[in-house]
């Protein structure tokens, strides 16, 4: 029987959740050992949420220390890969099992709906897990090519300590892109979640232990970027980051890992993806992958499709659709709510910055076509309606910047030569689309469009078998399917001579 999920539930559930706020280091909860927290401030209604414990290079220091231990003595990188496989697996399995108390977690830090949580966040990060967990007793390694009188073994060997730094947008998803293969590839690891959203982070470590994975092998320090975040990237002992989060922050990493032992860095960075709409297009099928595609999540993805080129002869049939379906379809609400399509962005100074963003862009000529405004602030929460600014030029702040709310930027067309130029003039290259019935057009533009993933009538198709990441400033470095395990990897040559 299926569950009815209503505000209410969620209130009462509310009532009984722990909400634990301290570091996981060594298969244990420790305070910061400065015992200084801070306060997560919730989105949804902005009052007072977790403590959290707020790291720095002591704790980061302990961390490291302690996945390095784990590493070394072999626990986890030499245990039989059947019992690594069963072990993730059953981790997979109480992520499912606590789904509801993860969804909930996440919802009081991030504001996103509470089913959203549950139905999307819980479940591909619990499916990351298990293919991952799944692929470990499938790697095989390779004999060379040498000749008759030696043999040389090409071994894939994990790196060592993995520092993961992740992003508030989907915390428990991208948490699962980083741990699934890096813990799968026999690697340990210490997570550094946003400020913003570390109690999924610290809940889904400690499911890691119950489901039997080895104390040290996944440690989780929180607090800010500067203070926890920056020590683990200039840290001597660890071999690697791989970080999600913007443009600007992964340029300093870069700089982190030169400046220390060059640890490698893997990227996944911000994005500006075009969306391309010809005037023989699916106007339907178009509108709806827009709206969805630049809405959901109130526009906090990284592969929000927030430019729309769109071919001037349709422009105001289009936008009509998508001003229709954006009211009728994405129900902007308090997170609880069952009916909420969309909730609350993370805080209120990035709230701030977005509506600042949208009055730059009315400065600069952006015209209005609906919403972007702030909206239900009489629950004291920080939320935005999604909106479209049409006849605006490539050049203009909204077209170019980074917004991450629900804000679209419409751009008119003439010819394809111009519609390509345009999709490509950005410092990013994460993702990008076109919508034509035309197929040699669309395999045209999907080959030429410079970015990570490209879709061809639709936007956001993602599977676990298909990698992630971008091309340009958005980074370097894929996340999901086979490919990822490679970047917790490098190969050992081992040769032995015969007769
Ligand atoms: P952010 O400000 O770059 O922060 C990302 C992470 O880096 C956070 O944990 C942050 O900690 C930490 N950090 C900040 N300053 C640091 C420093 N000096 N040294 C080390 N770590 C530091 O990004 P965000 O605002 O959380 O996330 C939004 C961005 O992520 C957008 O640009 C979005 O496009 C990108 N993103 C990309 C992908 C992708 O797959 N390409 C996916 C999702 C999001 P604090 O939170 O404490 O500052």
């Amino acid at each position: 029987m299926t569950k009815t999920y209503t505000r209410d539930y969620w209130n009462s559930a509310l009532d009984g959740l722990k909400l634990e706020g301290r570091h996981f280091i060594g298969g244990e909860h420790r305070t910061a050992a400065s015992g200084e927290t801070f306060t997560r401030i919730r989105p949804m209604d902005g009052k007072p949420g977790a403590e959290l414990a707020r790291g720095t290079t002591v704790d980061i220091d302990a961390a490291v220390a302690s996945a390095r231990a784990a590493f070394e003595s072999g626990v986890w990188r030499k245990k039989e890969p059947l019992e690594k496989k069963k072990i993730m697996l059953r981790w997979a399995e109480l992520i499912r099992a606590h789904g509801e108390e993860l969804a909930m977690l996440e919802t009081l830090d991030v504001g996103k709906p509470v089913l959203a949580s549950l139905n999307v966040d819980v479940r591909l990060c619990a499916d990351g897990i298990q293919y991952y967990g799944e692929m470990i007793d499938k790697l095989y390694d390779e004999i060379a090519p040498t000749g008759p009188n030696a043999r040389a073994l090409v071994r894939k060997v994990p790196l060592g300590v993995i520092g993961a730094i992740t992003p508030w947008n989907y915390p428990m998803i991208i948490d699962a892109w980083k741990l699934g293969p890096a813990i799968a590839a026999g690697n340990s690891v210490v997570l550094k979640p946003a400020e913003q959203s570390s109690l999924s982070a610290i809940r889904l470590a400690s499911l890691a232990v119950e489901a039997g994975l080895p104390a040290g092998v996944l440690n989780v320090v929180t607090g800010y970027g500067e203070e926890a975040g920056k020590p683990l990237a200039l840290h001597m002992d660890v071999d690697m980051i791989a970080f999600t989060g913007s443009t600007e922050v992964g340029k300093l990493i870069m700089g982190y890992a030169a400046q220390s032992n060059v640890k490698r860095v893997a990227l996944e960075l911000g994005g500006k993806s075009p969306l391309v709409v010809f005037e023989d297009a699916d106007l339907d099928a178009a509108a709806s992958a827009v709206a969805w595609g630049c809405f959901y999540n109130s526009g906090e993805t990284c592969h929000a499709s927030t430019r729309l080129l769109v071919q001037r002869s349709v422009q105001d049939k289009l936008i009509a659709k998508i001003e229709a379906l954006t009211k009728s379809d994405i129900a902007l609400a308090h997170p609880f709510e069952p009916s909420a399509q969309i909730g609350a962005l993370i805080e209120e100074a990035h709230m701030q910055k977005v509506l600042r963003m949208i009055a730059v862009g009315e400065k600069e000529g952006a015209r209005r076509a609906f919403g972007a405004e702030q909206v239900l602030s009489e629950t004291g929460g920080y939320y935005i309606s999604p909106g479209v600014f049409v006849d605006m030029t490539n050049d203009m702040s909204l077209a170019r910047q980074e917004i991450f709310g629900p804000v679209l930027a419409a751009i008119p067309f003439d010819t394809e030569e111009e519609a390509l130029r345009l999709a490509n003039d950005t410092i990013y290259g994460l993702a990008g689309a076109v919508f034509t019935k035309d197929m040699d057009r669309a395999h045209r533009f999907s080959e030429e469009i410079h970015a990570g993933t490209v879709w061809i009538n639709t936007y956001d198709m993602s599977n676990f078998a298909t990698p992630f990441g971008g091309f340009k400033q958005s980074g370097f470095g894929r996340d999901r399917s086979v490919h990822a395990i490679d970047k917790y990897c490098d190969y050992k040559t081992i040769w032995q001579q015969f007769g």
